[in-house]
């Protein structure tokens, strides 16, 4: 079983790697909101419902507002909602937070994954200079637009390996060590954290020409999470079904039938992509 963590959370443990993402703070009330609103004194800001689950874009969870009203209403109407985007459960899932961030002035929209391949038990990075969307899609049209690498647990990460995935990814100049930067220190993570899967969807080229993760996804093995205190505290049952909540407080394993849960899914989704 994989425990999910929230997009603001992710982007925490990116941040203290030194991979860059736009500033940004979480609050759970229009009255934080407004305060950080201030704080980060830019008229637009991003605000994006916290729900563990992709696909929040599409469902009306992410936008864009340029003054105090619009701010306020749209953290009203998302902060108690439920959520429903096409990767959660039918009831959706409960936003207790949203996260308010900088606009990126967005150039081209990139994917970048590392996921375990369970059954060669190494760790795999995917990427597509289709990005934004969803990747089941370019792999099921395009899947000659999806790169991988596998890592060599001995070695780690080899900086050559990088440029080449950079290279066909059509990345040029200060882009090719932004990359390799992002790509070592997401695998830095994966591993010191006993992560099964990060997932970078999108991975931007912004006004400037340099690489942001605009977005993060982290599952973790939950047979680790007794040495990550960490990501421990990052658990919020609250997203999770009421059923597997049971069962985990009787160590049990508990999937979710019925509209399959994204605790258990992400993951999931991504071990056929290694197929293809
Ligand atoms: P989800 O994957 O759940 O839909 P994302 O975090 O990927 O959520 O956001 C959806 C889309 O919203 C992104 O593809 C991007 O185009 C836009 N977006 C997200 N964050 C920002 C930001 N800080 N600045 C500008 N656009 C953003
Ligand atoms: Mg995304």
């Amino acid at each position: 079983m994989n425990m999910n963590v929230h997009e603001y959370q992710a982007k925490q443990l990116f941040a203290k790697e030194g991979i860059p993402v736009p500033q940004g703070k979480v609050c759970r009330s229009v009255e934080e909101a407004l305060n950080i609103y201030a704080e980060l004194g830019s008229k637009q800001v991003v605000v994006k419902a916290q729900v563990h689950a992709g696909g929040r874009g599409k469902a009306g969870g992410v936008r864009v507002v340029d003054n105090k009203n619009m701010l306020t209403d749209f953290v009203k109407q998302m902060i108690g909602s439920q959520l429903v985007t096409y990767q959660n459960a039918p009831e959706g899932q409960p936003v207790h937070q949203v996260l308010l961030e900088e606009p990126c002035q967005i150039s081209s929209e990139l994917y970048l994954s590392v996921v375990l391949d369970r059954s060669s038990q190494t760790v795999i990075f995917m990427a597509s200079s289709e990005g934004g969307v969803d990747i089941e899609t370019v792999a099921e049209s395009t899947p000659e637009k999806i790169f991988k690498f596998s890592v060599d647990p001995l070695v780690g990460v080899m900086p050559f390996q990088c440029r080449e995935m950079a290279f066909l990814l059509g990345l040029e100049g200060k882009q090719i060590k932004q990359f390799t930067h992002i790509v070592t220190k997401l695998y830095k993570l994966f591993t010191e954290k006993d992560l099964s899967m990060i997932e970078v969807n999108p991975l931007v080229i912004d006004a400037s020409g340099d690489l942001v993760c605009l977005d993060g996804k982290i599952n973790i093995d939950n047979n680790a999470m007794y040495r990550q205190p960490q990501i421990r505290e990052y658990h919020d049952p609250s997203q999770e079904n009421e059923l597997e909540n049971r069962a985990r407080s009787f160590d049990l394993s508990y999937i979710a039938l019925n509209g399959i849960s994204a605790v258990w899914s992400m993951e999931l989704d991504l071990q056929w992509l290694l197929w293809i």
